[in-house]
C-alpha cells in the first residue's frame, strides 16, 4: 500500500518540477496504478493533470504525445488509427484492460523504464524521442541507458514516416504480462529497427541485426543474431533459457509481418 502525505496539483510543469527537486520524498504521479503495487510513503504526490500534458498532436513529421496523457487516449485518438496502419493501437490494446488504459499514464509508462513494457518496445523502433523538462529531448534508446532519477516526462515525440510495423510477444494468458516481446519495424529504403523487450530487462535495439539487414535478405540468420546479442533472466515468470529460445521466433514473425 503507499501512503501519501500530501497532494499537489500544479498549474504548471515548471512549478511542479520545482516541487519535486526541492521537496524531499516528493513523487510525480502518473495515475498511481503501478506505484500503489509497492509499500512505500510519498511526502508529497505531484499530480500532473493540470499542467497541460494532455494531448495527442501531429506537428508537421512528427507526433507528439502529452506525458500526463492516458494510454486508453492515445489509443483512441484518430491521429494514432492514421499512423503505422494502426498498429500502436494494436500494442496499447495488449496491455491489460480498458479500465487500466483509461488511467495509466504515458509518463507513467515510460519514465520508470519498466522491462515488462510492451509500450517501450514497440516504441523503439519508431524513432521516438523523450523530451524531459530537465534533460531535455533525446532518443529514447539513449533514455533507456541513462540513469537519469528525478525529473519529468513532458512529452514523446514520435517520427511519423512511413514505416511497417509489427510487435509479437509470448505470455502465460491475455491478461499477464509478457514474458518476452519484440518489435520490428522497416521504411521505405529497408532501414530495419528491432527490438527485444521483457527479458526480463527493459527492451534493447538489436543493432547487429539491424545492421546485417542492410546487405542482406536472410531472415532467419537476422533473427538469430538478434536474438543472439541481448541477454536474457529468469524471473517467476519463465527461465532464461526459455526466453532466450522464443527470442528469435518472435523477431522472425515480425520480419516476416513487415516484409510481406
Ligand atoms: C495491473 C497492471 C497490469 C499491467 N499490465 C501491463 C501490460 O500488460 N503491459 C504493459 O506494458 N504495461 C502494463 N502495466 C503497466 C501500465 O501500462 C503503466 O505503465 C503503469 O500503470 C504506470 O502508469 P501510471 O500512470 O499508473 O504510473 P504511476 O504508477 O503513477 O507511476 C509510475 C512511476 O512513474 C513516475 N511518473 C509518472 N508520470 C511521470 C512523468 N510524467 N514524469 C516522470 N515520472 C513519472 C512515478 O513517479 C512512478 O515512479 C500494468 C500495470 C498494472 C497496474
Amino acid at each position: 500500500m503507499i501512503e501519501i502525505k500530501d497532494y499537489f496539483r500544479p498549474k504548471s510543469v515548471e512549478e511542479a518540477y520545482e516541487k519535486l527537486i526541492n521537496i524531499e520524498g516528493a513523487e510525480i504521479i502518473g495515475s498511481g496504478a503501478f506505484m500503489r503495487l509497492a509499500s512505500r510513503k510519498i511526502n508529497l504526490a505531484i499530480d500532473l493533470q493540470d499542467t497541460g500534458l494532455n494531448y495527442v498532436k501531429l506537428e508537421k513529421d512528427e507526433i507528439k504525445i502529452g506525458g500526463a496523457t492516458p494510454l486508453g487516449e492515445v489509443e483512441r485518438s484518430e491521429i494514432i488509427k492514421e499512423v503505422f496502419e494502426g498498429k500502436l493501437i494494436h500494442v496499447l490494446q495488449s496491455i491489460w484492460s480498458v479500465q487500466l488504459r483509461n488511467i495509466a499514464t504515458i509518463g507513467g509508462t515510460i519514465f520508470p523504464k519498466l522491462g515488462f513494457s510492451d509500450l517501450i518496445t514497440a516504441l523503439l523502433v519508431l524513432n521516438t524521442d523523450v523530451v524531459l523538462f530537465n534533460n531535455g529531448r533525446m532518443p529514447l534508446e539513449v533514455f533507456l541507458t541513462e540513469k537519469i532519477r528525478k525529473d519529468i516526462l513532458v512529452e514523446l515525440i514520435i517520427k511519423n514516416e512511413n514505416r511497417k510495423m509489427s510487435f509479437q510477444y509470448m505470455r502465460n494468458s491475455f491478461y499477464d504480462f509478457s514474458i518476452l516481446n519484440s518489435a520490428v519495424s522497416v521504411d521505405e529504403e529497408r532501414n530495419f529497427r528491432i527490438s527485444i523487450g521483457a527479458r526480463p530487462a527493459v527492451a534493447k535495439l538489436a543493432t547487429k541485426a539491424m545492421e546485417y539487414l542492410k546487405n542482406n535478405n536472410d531472415i532467419e540468420e537476422a533473427s538469430k543474431l538478434a536474438a543472439e546479442e541481448m541477454e536474457y533472466g529468469s524471473n517467476i515468470k519463465a527461465s532464461k533459457e526459455y526466453r532466450k529460445m522464443i527470442a528469435p521466433v518472435l523477431v522472425k514473425r515480425g520480419l516476416e509481418e513487415v516484409i510481406q
